[in-house]
């Protein structure tokens, strides 16, 4: 029996209505942005993976320096106890930071990482003797799948069952150049009628909500207000974090810096689970006290293992060299010629582009999860290319170790795609 048939037994997969969509494709190699199935097929992952391994897949860079640290010290409890993988890491990652960022508490994925922001932003206030219990999130982000994340993010798509036992968010809209007085009108009204802790955000590209994109200005403004009204700013970075808009991250390309970042994803290049929440000496100074109780009462089994840690230093040591680097300003090249090539097909609505994710609309209504949705993803795979659209979003955000001829056939397959639909 295939594994796609073994699968159905016992095996329950993430964002599924198996009943509806029974198949799964069973990979059982991935090289680069090869991905090889069981019957042999290859695709190229356009999406690394969701947006994890950016230096392409089984970097032996990455694979060696992990099986090295695999056999001198593979996990200890982060209580109490600290090890040679974290505090290099902690020196490389604050390195490359946005500068006012300085201490780093670690968990094991994006939603815990959303979570202890959440937490580091409400405790802020408490731990200062004001109780703050509003939080503000844009309209349509997306920042995990645990409670916390789950209400911090206004794109639920099917979150009905859970909706009674949120905590108290207020949305606004994202910054579009053209809004910004009204939003900040919004805001003032909020901070009036709340007690608003803090304000959540994923900077300039929400991935979930089909890779839209916001203006920077616009959120810097955004920012200015919270810092003023002492709500602390929590940048979600979990997708855009690691080199993907072009800079190392996204807040980069804002002028007024975040009290907290949350980071996972690419961040161990897509090898192990990690996570990674930095904040300012600020934050920290306000649980930093004599009394216990105001300490942060977190944590994670499997905090800062060193495996996942040792994968992420290789990783920053990637992000940072020049031919990493070289290959970003390609990638951003390539797909601006793309762009201006595709943008007036008669079946493209819009274009946009921030660093080296490119996502195009579709001038066609397609949902989310529809059968139009199905028909187009099996189309990019039977063309051997790994590309998951999100309603009538086309995105790559393929690794930076992508070559000009895999790009290219990446491309063609998107036009071809435009044929059958
Ligand atoms: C993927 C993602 C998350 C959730 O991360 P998980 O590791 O899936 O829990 C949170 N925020 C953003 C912006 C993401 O893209």
């Amino acid at each position: 029996m295939s594994l796609k048939q073994r699968d159905k037994k016992h095996l329950w997969h993430p964002l599924t209505q198996h009943k509806t969509h029974p198949d799964t494709i069973a990979i059982t190699k991935a090289k680069g942005c090869i991905l090889t199935d069981e019957d042999g097929n290859e695709y190229i992952d356009a999406i690394a993976s969701w947006y994890t391994c950016m230096y392409g897949h089984c970097n032996p860079y990455i694979t060696n320096r992990v099986s090295h640290q695999m056999q001198k010290l593979d996990q200890v409890v982060f209580s109490g106890f600290t090890h040679e993988p974290a505090v290099k890491l902690s020196e490389a990652l604050i390195d490359i930071l946005p500068k006012n960022q300085n201490k780093l508490f670690f968990s094991d994925n994006g939603s815990t990482s959303v979570e202890i922001g959440i937490k580091m932003a409400l405790q802020y206030h408490f731990n200062a003797g004001e109780k703050r219990n509003t939080l503000i999130a844009f309209d349509n982000g997306f920042h995990g799948d645990t409670f916390g994340a789950m209400s911090v993010s206004g794109l639920s798509v099917y979150n009905g069952p859970f909706e009674d036992f949120f905590l108290d968010v207020k949305r606004i809209p994202t910054p579009n150049g053209d809004n910004h007085d009204a939003i900040l009108k919004v805001l003032k009204d909020l901070v009036s009628h709340n007690k608003v802790a803090g304000f959540i955000y994923e900077p300039l590209v929400q991935g979930a909500a089909a890779m839209k994109m916001h203006n920077a200005e616009g959120l810097n403004l955004i920012l200015k207000f919270c810092k003023a009204n002492n709500i602390i700013t929590v940048a979600d970075e979990v997708m855009t974090g690691f080199g993907k808009t072009g800079r190392y991250f996204a807040s980069d390309n804002i002028e007024t810096k975040p009290d907290i970042i949350c980071l996972s994803k690419a961040l161990t290049a897509g090898l192990l689970p990690m996570a990674i929440t930095s904040c300012s000496q600020d934050i920290y100074k306000a649980f930093y006290s004599d009394e216990i109780s105001k300490g942060l009462f977190h944590g994670h089994t499997y905090s800062a293992n060193p495996l996942a840690c040792s994968a992420a230093l290789a990783g920053i040591e990637l992000l940072k060299s020049e031919e990493i680097q070289n290959n970003i300003r390609r990638i951003v090249n390539s797909h601006q010629t793309f762009g201006e090539h595709i943008k007036t097909h008669p079946k493209v609505d819009s274009i946009r582009q921030t660093g080296i994710i490119f996502a195009l609309d579709l001038n066609i209504k397609i949902d989310r999860y529809g059968n139009l949705r199905d028909k187009l993803f099996q189309f990019f795979m039977k063309n051997g290319v790994c590309l998951r659209p999100l309603g009538n979003t086309i995105y790559i955000l393929a690794p930076y170790t992508i070559s000009d001829e895999e790009l290219q056939k990446v491309y063609q397959v998107i036009e071809d795609a435009l044929e059958i639909i």
